[in-house]
C-alpha cells in the first residue's frame, strides 16, 4: 500500500473491498458507460435541478434510452436484455448522481415496463415497450393512494364494467413520473379483485397534478393521479395480473434496483467526505488525521462494502433464478438504512459545509429519506423478515 510519493497511499472503499474482482468485463463496461453518462449529462446540472425542483425528464429519458438503460434487464421489444446484476450496477451509478435519476429509470423500467412486459397482452407490449425503451414514451405506476400506502389491499380506486368498457374512478398519490407520463399502469379494485390497467394519459378524465414543496427527491417528478370516469376499452386490462401479487411482483423488481442504487448515494457521500477531510485543516492538521474521523470512515466503509457484497450476492441469485422476495427485503432494508446513516455521518465530517448545496451530501441524505419510505418502508421490510424468521405475520 505504499507509494513513492510523500503522501501515504489511499484506497477507495471499492478498492479496499476488491469489488472489481467480483465483476465480469461486461458488468464493468455497463458501470463505466453509466458513470461516464452521468458525468456528462447529469452531474454538471443536477444540484441546480434539485434546488429548482425541476427535472428535464423527457430530454433525459431519451438520453438514457439511447444507451439502453430503460427496461434494460427485460428481453425483447427493443430492451437491452442485460443480466439483473448489470442492471443493479447501472442503478448504483445512476443513484451516485442522484436518487431522482435512478427513480426515473426504476419506475420506467422496473414498474411500468415490467408490468406491461410480465402481465400485458401482446398488443400492450408492442404498443408501448419499444417506445418506452427509447425514452420516447414515459410511464408511471399508480398503486399508492392518499389513504392506502403500506397497505394497498384497501385501495379505493375502482374499475367498473360498463358494457365491454371499463370505467375507472379514484386518486393515486405520490406517483413518480406521473405528470410527464404518456402511459400509466393503474391498479384498481374490480368485482373480481385488484386488476391492473394500461391507461394512456390523454384519456378524458385523467389528470396528474404535480406534488410541490418536496424537501427530498426534488430532481424527480412526483404527482397525484386523478381518475374521473376514465373510460377504457376492455383490452386495457392487464390480462396476466390478478390480485395484489401483480403489483407486488413489480415492486420487488424496483426494490432490487434500490438494493444497489442506495449504495451509489452512499459512495458519493463517502468519496466527498474523504476528499474534504484530506484538505480541511483544524488544529493544524487535516481532519482526516483525527482518530475519531478515521473511525467514522472505517465504520462507513465497512457498511458500504458489506452492502455491495450483499447486493452482488442478491444479483447473482436473481440471475440464477433463485431470489426470494424476502431476500430482496433483506437488501432493501439494510442497504437503504446504512446508506442513509453513511450520508448523515459524512454530513458531520463536512461540518457546516455539509449543509451546503456546494456539496452533494445533504442532497443525497435528503433523497435517501424518500428511498427509505418508498417501495416498502423500512418497517414493512423488517416485518417481512420477521415473518420469514418466525412464521408469524405481524402486519396487523
Ligand atoms: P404509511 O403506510 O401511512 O406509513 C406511515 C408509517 O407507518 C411508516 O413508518 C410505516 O412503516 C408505518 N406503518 C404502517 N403500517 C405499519 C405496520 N403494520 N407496522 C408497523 N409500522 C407500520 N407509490 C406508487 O404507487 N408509485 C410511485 O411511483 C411512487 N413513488 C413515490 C415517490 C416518492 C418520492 C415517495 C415519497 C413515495 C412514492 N410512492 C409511490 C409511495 C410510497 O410507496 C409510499 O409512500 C409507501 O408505500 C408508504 O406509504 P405511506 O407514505 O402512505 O405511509
Amino acid at each position: 500500500m505504499s507509494t513513492s510519493s510523500q503522501r501515504p497511499a489511499s484506497m477507495t472503499p471499492d478498492q479496499l473491498f476488491a469489488i472489481d474482482s467480483l465483476l465480469s468485463e461486461e458488468e464493468k463496461e455497463v458501470r463505466g458507460t453509466v458513470r461516464a453518462m452521468m458525468d456528462k449529462h447529469v452531474l454538471p446540472d443536477v444540484a441546480q435541478w434539485y434546488e429548482d425542483g425541476q427535472l428535464p425528464a423527457r430530454e433525459l429519458a431519451r438520453t438514457l434510452g439511447e444507451v439502453g438503460l430503460l427496461g434494460m434487464h427485460l428481453q425483447g421489444y427493443g430492451c437491452a436484455g442485460t443480466s439483473a446484476t448489470a442492471y443493479g450496477l447501472a442503478c448504483l451509478e445512476l443513484e451516485a448522481a442522484d436518487s431522482g435519476i435512478r427513480s426515473l429509470v426504476s419506475v420506467q423500467g422496473s414498474l411500468a415496463m415490467f408490468a406491461i412486459h410480465a402481465f400485458g397482452s401482446e398488443a400492450h407490449k408492442e404498443q408501448w415497450l419499444p417506445r418506452m425503451a427509447t425514452g420516447e414514451a414515459i410511464g408511471c405506476f399508480g398503486l399508492t393512494e392518499p389513504d392506502h400506502g403500506s397497505d394497498p389491499a384497501g385501495m379505493r380506486t375502482t374499475a367498473r364494467r360498463d358494457g365491454s368498457d371499463w370505467v375507472l374512478n379514484g386518486t393515486k398519490m405520490w406517483i413518480t413520473n406521473g405528470s410527464i407520463s404518456d402511459v400509466a399502469v393503474v391498479w384498481a379494485r374490480t368485482e373480481e379483485g385488484i386488476r391492473g390497467f394500461v391507461v394512456p394519459t390523454d384519456t378524458p378524465g385523467f389528470s396528474a397534478p404535480e406534488i410541490e414543496r418536496k424537501m427530498s427527491l426534488r430532481a424527480s417528478v412526483t404527482s397525484e393521479l386523478v381518475l374521473r370516469d376514465v373510460r377504457l376499452p376492455a383490452e386495457a386490462m392487464l390480462p396476466q395480473a390478478r390480485g395484489l401479487s401483480g403489483p407486488l411482483r413489480c415492486l420487488n423488481e424496483a426494490r432490487f434496483g434500490i438494493v444497489f442504487g442506495a449504495l451509489g448515494s452512499a459512495r458519493t457521500c463517502l468519496l466527498t467526505a474523504l476528499e474534504y477531510a484530506g484538505t480541511r485543516e483544524q488544529f493544524d492538521r487535516p481532519i482526516a488525521g483525527f482518530q475519531l474521523t478515521q473511525a467514522k470512515f472505517a465504520d462507513m466503509t465497512l457498511e458500504y462494502g458489506k452492502g455491495v457484497l450483499l447486493a452482488l450476492h442478491l444479483g447473482r441469485r436473481k440471475d440464477a433464478g433463485g431470489l426470494a422476495h424476502q431476500q430482496v427485503s433483506l437488501g432493501k432494508l439494510n442497504n437503504v438504512r446504512e446508506s442513509l446513516e453513511i450520508a448523515r455521518t459524512c454530513r458531520t465530517i463536512l461540518g457546516a459545509s455539509g449543509i451546503s448545496a456546494e456539496y452533494p451530501v445533504m442532497r443525497h441524505a435528503n433523497n435517501l429519506e424518500s428511498v427509505l419510505t418508498y417501495e416498502g418502508t423500512s418497517e414493512m421490510h423488517a416485518l417481512v423478515i420477521g415473518q420469514a424468521l418466525t412464521g408469524i405475520a405481524a402486519f396487523r
